[in-house]
C-alpha cells in the first residue's frame, strides 16, 4: 500500500508523561504507517524545555507560523514540586500560554460526540465549541477593600496631555468592596478574528453573547468590535451556509439548554471559564475534549484538552498497565492533518483523517473503551481495554 504524500511539514511539539507514552504510539499506529510527511519535531518535554531555557517553546510557535499548522501534546506546566522532581532550573512558563501569546490566538474546546455516550443535556446531539476570550477583565483586575465611609472613582489621565476624565463609582457611607477591569480594543478584535476564522473553518454558526444591556459601554464596546469585524467576514462564514448572532448572555444560556448544539459559542473570559466547565462536564470525559488554538490571521494548533494524566503515569512508572483514553490526543492529530489537508488542496489526507476519526468512534460504539467511558456508555456490551489495546482495536478497525 503507498502511503499518502503531504508536501507542507506539520510541526509536531512532543510533551510530558502518559501524553508522552501515547504520543509515540499514536505516531507508530496511524502516523508512519500511512503518511509520506515531514514532521518538523520540537520536544517540549518538560527536560528538554529546562535545557534549552525554554527557547524550544518560543520555536515552535514561530515554526506554526511559518507553516500554519502545528499539533501538540500535553505538557507539564512546572510548579515548585516538578523543580524538584525534574531538578529544573526554574518554575518555567505555561508553554500553551507562551505559544498563545506569540499566536495572539484564541483557544476553542470541541467535544467528540460518539453515540452511545449520551450527553448531560438530552437535546444536546452535535458538539457545541466554546470559545474564550484569555485576556483581561477580572483575570487582570485591581481590587481593593474599602475600610469605611470615602469616595472610590475611575480616573483617566491621557497620555499626552489634556484633561483627566473622572467618575464617581460609589461614595460609600461604610466598609465594602471595589474593582477595576479593563480590556483592549486589539484583544477583543483578535478575539473576534479568530472566532469568525474558526466558525468558517468547522462551517458551523457563530454566537456571541455579553451583558451589554446592563454593561453599556464596557460589554457594548465587545458587541460593537464583533459587529465590525462582522462587517468583514459574515459573508465568508454566510457562503458556508452559517451564520453570526448576538444573544445576552442570559438568553443564550437559555437557549443552549435546548438547543440540539453545533454552534461556536464565543464568550467573554469569565463566562468562557464558566460555561466551558460546564459544556465539557455536560458531554462526559475529557478524555473527548479537544482544543486548537486559532490565531486572527488563520494559523492552527490543535491538542486536548487535558493534562498529562499524572496518576496514570505514575502507575506505568512502576510497570502496571493503565487505560488512559488516547481519543483526544488522536483526535489533536486528525484535527491537524485534516487542517493540512484543507490548505494544501489534499483530499487525500483529508480522507485520512475523516477515516481515522471514524475508526476510533466505530470502535467505542462496538463497546470497547478505555476506563473513563465505561461509566457514560450505554453499549449492550462494554469490554474495558488498557491504553495500548485499545490503540490496537483502532488500528485494527482502520485496516479492515
Ligand atoms: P489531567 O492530566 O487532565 O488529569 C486529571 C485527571 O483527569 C486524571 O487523573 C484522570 O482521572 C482524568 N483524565 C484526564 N485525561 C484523561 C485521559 N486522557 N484518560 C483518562 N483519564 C483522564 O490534569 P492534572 O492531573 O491536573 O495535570 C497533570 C499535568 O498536566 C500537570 O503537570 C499540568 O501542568 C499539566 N496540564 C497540561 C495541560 C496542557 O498541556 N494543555 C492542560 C492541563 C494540565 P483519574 O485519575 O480519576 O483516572
Ligand atoms: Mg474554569
Amino acid at each position: 500500500m503507498s502511503k499518502i504524500k503531504v508536501k507542507t511539514p506539520l510541526v509536531e511539539m512532543d510533551g510530558d508523561e502518559m501524553t508522552r507514552v501515547i504520543w509515540k504510539e499514536i505516531k507508530d499506529k496511524f502516523i508512519h504507517p500511512y503518511l509520506d510527511i515531514q514532521l518538523e519535531y520540537y520536544d517540549l518535554g518538560v527536560e528538554y524545555r529546562d535545557k534549552t531555557d525554554d527557547k524550544v517553546t518560543v520555536d515552535s510557535a514561530n515554526a506554526i507560523v511559518k507553516h500554519g499548522v502545528g499539533v501538540k501534546c500535553a505538557t507539564i506546566t512546572p510548579n515548585a514540586d516538578r523543580v524538584k522532581e525534574y531538578s529544573l532550573k526554574k518554575e518555567w512558563p505555561s508553554p500553551n500560554g507562551t505559544i498563545r501569546s506569540i499566536l495572539d490566538g484564541t483557544v476553542f474546546r470541541k467535544p467528540i460526540i460518539i453515540n452511545n455516550i449520551p450527553a448531560a443535556v438530552k437535546s444536546w446531539k452535535k458538539p457545541i465549541i466554546i470559545g474564550r476570550h484569555a485576556y483581561g477583565d477580572i483575570y487582570r483586575n485591581v481590587e481593593m477593600i474599602i475600610p469605611g465611609a470615602g469616595k472610590a472613582e475611575i480616573v483617566f489621565t491621557p497620555a499626552g496631555g489634556g484633561a483627566e476624565s473622572r467618575i464617581t463609582i460609589h461614595e460609600y457611607k461604610g466598609p465594602g468592596v471595589v474593582m477595576g477591569m479593563h480590556n483592549l480594543d486589539k484583544s477583543i478584535e483578535s478575539f473576534a478574528r479568530s472566532c469568525f476564522n474558526y466558525a468558517i473553518s468547522e462551517k458551523v454558526p457563530l454566537w456571541f453573547a455579553t451583558k451589554d444591556t446592563i454593561s453599556k459601554k464596557y460589554h457594548a464596546r465587545f458587541r460593537t468590535i464583533f459587529d465590525e469585524v462582522a462587517k468583514e467576514k459574515e459573508p465568508e462564514l454566510k457562503a458556508t451556509g452559517n451564520y453570526y448572532a448576538y444573544y445576552l448572555i442570559d438568553d443564550a444560556v437559555a437557549q443552549i439548554m435546548k438547543n440540539e448544539g453545533g454552534m461556536l459559542w464565543a464568550l467573554m473570559n469569565y463566562d468562557g471559564d464558566v460555561q466551558s466547565d460546564m459544556v465539557a462536564s455536560g458531554f462526559g470525559s475529557l478524555g473527548l475534549m479537544t482544543s486548537v488554538l486559532v490565531s486572527p490571521d488563520g494559523k492552527y494548533e490543535y491538542e486536548a484538552a487535558h493534562g498529562t494524566v499524572t496518576r496514570h503515569f505514575r502507575q506505568h512508572q512502576k510497570g502496571e498497565s493503565t487505560s488512559t483514553n488516547s481519543v483526544a490526543s488522536i483526535f489533536a492529530w486528525t484535527g491537524a492533518l485534516h487542517k493540512r489537508g484543507e490548505l494544501d488542496g489534499n483530499t487525500e489526507l483529508m480522507k485520512f483523517a475523516e477515516k481515522l476519526e471514524d475508526a476510533v468512534i466505530k470502535t467505542i460504539e462496538s463497546g470497547e473503551m478505555t476506563k473513563d467511558l465505561m461509566s457514560l456508555s450505554t453499549a449492550p456490551s462494554k469490554k474495558q481495554l488498557d491504553t495500548i489495546p485499545f490503540m490496537e482495536a483502532v488500528q485494527k478497525r482502520l485496516n479492515s
